[in-house]
This record gives C-alpha cells, structure tokens and sequence, in this order.
C-alpha cells in the first residue's frame, strides 16, 4: 500500500499579501492572506518564498501552511492559490502566529467550483410556484425594494422586519443597520441571535457593567479567573493557550460538564463547579453568602462603589428601579433564601458546598491577602436564564471588587445595539418572563408584520423561529406575505476579502 503524501504549495515572493482577523469568535485572531496564481509556486529557500522563512520549518509558527489553510478559488477567470495562515507578525492576540483549529481552516471557508463550498448559492434565488430559481442581482434588488415600498404604502414600517448578521463585521453590519434603523426607520430589528434589539446581557447592565469590556492582558495578570458559560481552551482556544494558561492564575471553573478546562483547573490547584444545567444563579449568590458569611468581601470597595436606594430611584431606570437592591438588601437577600445556603444549595446546583467553600476562600483569599480575581462569561450564561443569573455573576464581581484594575475585571462578550423608539412596549415587554414568550419580543402581536428580510443569518437558530410562520400567516394578515429570505451569496472576488 502507497501512502499519499499531501502537499501544498508555497506562496512566491511576489504573491498578493494582505492582513485580516479571524471572524469566528471575538478573539479575533489576526492572519495573512496569500493569493497567486495557481501554476506557479515560491522555493524552499527563505529568499524564495513569500514566507521568507527556509523549508521546512516548524508548524504553529505561522510560517508552515498546512493543507486546511490553503484553498484554489476562481478570481476574474483565473485559478488563484490562496493560503490563509496566523499571522506570525502579530503582537497581539494571537502573538507569533499561533491559531486554533477553526482559524487554522478559515481557507476552507472560500468558495471553489469543486470543492467543500460548492453547494453554496451563486445568485440571487426566487421561489416561483415551490420551486427556487436564480434570478438576477439588478432583478433581486429591485424585488426587495417593491416588495419594501408595498409594505410601507400599505402598512407602516411596523409591518416591515429585519434579519440581519451572523459574525460579519463593519461593512454590512452598518449598511444593514443604517437600512432598518435609519432610511425604514423600524423597531422590528432581530441581530442574529436575538430576538430583539437590546441589551443582550441585560442583568449586567443593571450591575453597571459594560459587556466587552476585558483585556486579555488581564487573563495573563490575574491570580485567579472565575470562568462560567463556556469552555475556554475548546471555543477561544488562543484567548486560554496564549493569554490565560501562560499567566498561571488558578481557575474556578463553572460548567455542567467536565471538560478539557475543567481537568486543567483541577489539576492546577484550582475547582470544577459541576452545576446541574440551568443552576448557576444560586451557584453564584452562593459563592457571595459564603464571602459575607466569612467577611471576605471588598468591603472598601462596595462602600465607595454601590449605588444607595436614593441613588437608584434618582437614575429613574425602571429596570434598575424595580430590580437593583442596596447592598445590605442584596444581603439579606441572600441570607434568607435556602438554595444560596449550605443546607439548600447542593440540591438546588448538584456542587457539594465543601466546594463552595473554597470557591469562596480562592477567589478572595481567605482573608489573607487579597487575589486579582477576573471573573469571565460566556453564552452558556447569558443565552440561558439571561437576566437572574447574569445580574447574580455581576453581583458576584461586585462582592469581590473585581473591576477597573489590571487582572481583575469582571467581563462578557457582547455587542452594544441601537435605540428602538419606536415600540417601547415591544422592545421592554416580557424581559424577564420564561423563555416561552420571548420569541414575541420582536415580533409585534396579531401578525402585523408583512415582510421580513433576513440577511446572513438563518431565522432557524434563534428562539424566534417556531413563532415566524403562524405570525405571518395569521388569518386575518396575508396569507402568503413577502417573505425574501437569505441574502444572496458574494461573489468569489468578494469571499477572498474574509
Ligand atoms: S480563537 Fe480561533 S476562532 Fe477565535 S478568532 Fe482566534 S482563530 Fe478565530
């Protein structure tokens, strides 16, 4: 049996170079695009290639393509090579070149005749008696603007909704943005995944908290980094391997599963909170109880930092209002329920209170001296319960004083969005009722919207989805409402600009 030897080729010295970040996650690692013409290639020696390093040369340096990073598209009729490879110049993120899997196949995600991407859409495609068929890109637009005008005439910009992004950056966020917000003017705008325009970690917001707002510097100057809602090394791999590992801070690890992170944290003196899904609200408040109970809290830090209830109602912020407590209400909160407690908590969350307990002592030392703690979250806080278990994760932070210094903060990641004014009712109705009636959020009731443009990003994923259709449908509205649904596919010159 002969085994195949793979191989790719290198880009010459007069290969096109430009410099982009990754997309996938908000790490944003930076990277180096390639592209040639496809029948030639650069040498192996270091004055040979675009590279300008000898062959071979070490992988994770970004200087060695692997096969995952090299592609063949169609540019302008011609057969162009592209290699996609971490940028080995980078001094930030992902420093000297290093990637993760996903960043290390972002070349696979281009489009070629003949390859993994050759299902993808070339034009624009309308759905004629059931059927799909490619239309024009001048016939697409003018579609979509009849189809708007008629909706507006007719209706109101109410009547007219909008689905937009999925991990796409400046350009058509803010085209599309500009579009719904400014020249329709709707409230009726779903980012790509939510069902609404407004504050995606709302709990942390009324904590006081700008979402996004950690440097991974801190991950590195930190002594302890409390990590809830995801795996770090499995979904920000460089963000762990580069900045948080190499910093050796001690780990409390919140997550139903034992995951890669939660053996690292073990294994190096930290803990694995192994919660039952869905629990981390009274993981949290009982972290806090156990800091008050021991007087381990940042008490300098809450007498100079929290809000009084006068403070609170002066703000006139109703969610604030009706939801923010002063501190020693917090408290007395926490102390009076049975799930935030030793004989209730290990029912309600599955984590013996042992653990607890020293959750507690790490994060603030114990009484000694007083650790940097970050306390970081993901989407498996804020994409469940939302509002009570980020506000509690926010709380937390608060207790320990972990913000505005270096290796303490506390942070999501999350986008800020624009003012819907429109429909006040719709845009604050059921913030905190189940998830059951969140998918009405961006829809108004009755079915009033008409049409719907949903533009790189599928209405399936999000919670909207199994509303969309009986609300458009509702007898009474248009039994068939203009629906354009996906936007068409760029053109290959345009993909190779990712
Ligand atoms: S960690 Fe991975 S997915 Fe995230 S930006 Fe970097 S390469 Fe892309």
């Amino acid at each position: 049996m002969t085994t195949e030897i793979a191989s790719v080729p290198l880009p010459p010295v007069d290969a096109e170079v430009s410099v982009i970040c990754c997309e996938y996650c908000p790490v944003a690692c930076g990277y180096k695009v390639y592209k040639w013409p496809e029948g030639t290639e650069g040498g192996r020696g270091a004055s040979e290639n675009a590279l300008g390093v000898d062959f071979p040369t070490g992988t994770l340096s970004g200087r060695w393509p692997s096969q995952n990073m090299h592609t063949v598209i169609e540019e302008d009729g011609q057969a162009t090579n592209v290699i996609i490879i971490p940028d080995a110049d980078s001094e930030v993120v992902n420093v000297g070149g290093t990637h993760s899997v996903r960043g290390g196949a972002l070349a696979k995600k281009l489009y070629t005749k003949d390859g993994l991407t050759n299902d993808r859409y070339l034009t624009p495609m309308l759905k004629v008696n059931g059927e799909h068929v490619p239309i024009s890109w001048d016939d697409a637009i003018d579609l979509v603007a009849r189809l708007s005008e008629y909706t507006l005439e007719t209706w109101d910009e109410l009547a007219w909704g909008f689905k937009l992004y999925s991990y796409q950056f400046y350009e058509n966020v803010f085209a599309a943005t500009k579009l719904v917000l400014g020249e329709i003017g709707t409230p009726n705008i779903s980012p790509h995944h939510a069902p609404a325009d407004g504050d995606d970690v709302p709990g942390l917001s009324d904590v006081g908290i700008d979402a996004f707002g950690s440097a991974f510097a801190d991950d590195k100057a930190a002594d302890v980094l409390f990590i809830a809602g995801s795996d770090p090394y499995e979904t920000k791999t460089i963000r762990f391997t580069t900045w948080q590992q190499p910093g050796g801070a001690t780990i409390i690890y919140v997550d139903p599963r034992k995951t890669f992170t939660a053996a690292y944290a073990e294994k190096h003196d930290g803990l694995h909170l192994q919660i039952l899904p869905g629990t981390d609200t009274a993981l949290y408040g009982a972290i806090a109880r156990e800091i008050f109970a021991n007087g381990w809290e940042d008490a300098e830090f809450i007498r100079d930092h929290m809000a009084s209830e006068d403070e609170i109602a002066a703000e006139g912020k109703w969610r604030r209002v009706q939801f923010g407590r002063s501190f020693d209400q917090y408290r007395e909160y926490l102390e009076a329920e049975v799930d935030f407690g030793p004989e209730g908590v290990e029912a309600a969350t599955g984590v013996p209170y042992a653990k607890i307990q020293e959750a507690a002592k790490i994060l603030t030392g114990g009484g000694g001296e007083r650790p940097k703690t970050m306390v970081l979250f993901e989407k498996g806080v804020y994409w469940s319960h939302n509002y009570e278990n980020t506000a509690a994760i926010g709380n937390l932070g608060m207790v320990l004083g972990a913000v505005g210094a270096k290796g303490a903060q506390r942070a999501a990641w999350v986008v800020t969005s624009a003012v819907a004014r429109k429909r006040p009712d719709i845009r604050w109705t059921n913030l905190l009722t189940p998830m059951r009636d969140t998918p009405l959020r961006w829809i108004p009731r009755g079915g009033s919207i008409r049409a719907i443009h949903a533009s790189a990003g599928s209405l399936e994923p999000t919670g909207s989805a199994p509303w969309v259709p009986p609300t458009l449908s509702k007898p009474g509205s248009r039994s068939s409402p203009p629906w354009v649904q996906r936007s068409p596919q760029p053109t290959s010159r345009q993909r190779t600009r990712h």
